[in-house]
């Protein structure tokens, strides 16, 4: 049996999780559940963008075999008190800037672990520390299922796919195009001999400030392995960013490696 966990609203880059969870021929189970945990107070929780009878027909087109959408209520009892907290890979990236949200999201999955107990789940390197974080975490704790992680998908413009992109207005859809590009920038740069990380994220920092965001959470250069941040850039590493337009928060990443072509 194959899991791929989402929040709903689903798109293509949650579709090629199912098609990995196919290609593996395993009896293909999506979970859909917004949880409320990994949001923040302040967060868009409310906001989020839901679409049960679209989401529902995606899985019948792309050949899901279950759809598993618990309620709130089924999945939190009212006096609930146990959570699940990775130390260290959750304390840089998006860690300080949603205090929380890992524990919100380490407890969840091993919730649906242990609910559906697949022999794989799939996730997507969208979203590299949380694949980090849930690695370390069935690794950790010995969850016997084997994590598969995907490539990253991105619309024919270069931004990454989400389901939050549905919240930018058409002005901040375009704006948001300076995720993308400053992450080229840094790949080019990188694999053409920078390889002091301050500088690499100066120019990073320059190119999305030209797209006016209400916010930007951090750019980093960290260790794909650990998520700390790098100085000087010698093996391959992980260049992700989170910056805000209007009220939506987008995040993206790449792999680069120094020594060559990007992964
Ligand atoms: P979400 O519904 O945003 O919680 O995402 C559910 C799963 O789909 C996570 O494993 C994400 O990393 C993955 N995912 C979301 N967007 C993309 C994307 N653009 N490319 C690849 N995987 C994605």
């Amino acid at each position: 049996m194959g899991l791929v966990p989402t929040m709903g609203y689903l798109h293509a880059g949650h579709l090629s999780l199912v098609e990995a969870a196919r290609r593996d021929e395993t009896f293909v189970v999506v979970s859909i559940f917004v949880n409320p945990t990994q949001f923040g107070p302040h967060e868009d929780y409310e906001r989020y963008p839901r679409d049960t009878a679209g989401d529902l027909q995606r899985c019948e087109e792309a050949g899901v075999e279950l759809v598993f959408m618990p309620a709130v209520t089924d999945m939190y009892p009212p006096d609930a008190t146990t959570t699940v907290h990775v130390a260290g890979l959750t304390e840089t990236l998006c860690g300080p800037c949603r205090p929380g949200h890992f524990d919100g999201v380490a407890t969840v999955v091993t919730k649906l672990l242990n609910i559906v107990q697949p022999d794989r789940a799939y996730f997507g390197r969208k979203d590299a520390q949380q694949l980090a974080v849930i690695r370390r975490m069935t690794r950790d704790l010995n969850l016997p299922v084997e994590i598969v992680g995907c490539p990253l998908i991105r619309e024919p413009d270069g931004l990454a796919m989400s389901s939050r992109n549905a919240m930018l207005s058409a002005d901040e859809r375009q704006r948001a195009l300076s995720l993308y590009r400053s992450l080229c920038q840094a790949r080019e740069r990188i694999q053409s001999g920078e390889r002091n990380a301050a500088a690499v994220i100066e120019q990073m920092r320059r190119i999305v400030a030209a797209a006016d965001p209400a916010r930007s959470d951090y750019i980093s250069v960290v260790d794909p392995d650990t998520m700390q941040p790098v100085e000087r850039i010698e093996r391959p590493v992980l260049v992700a960013l989170a910056v805000c337009f209007g009220s939506t928060r987008l995040i993206d990443n790449m792999l680069v490696d120094p020594g060559g072509q990007n992964a």
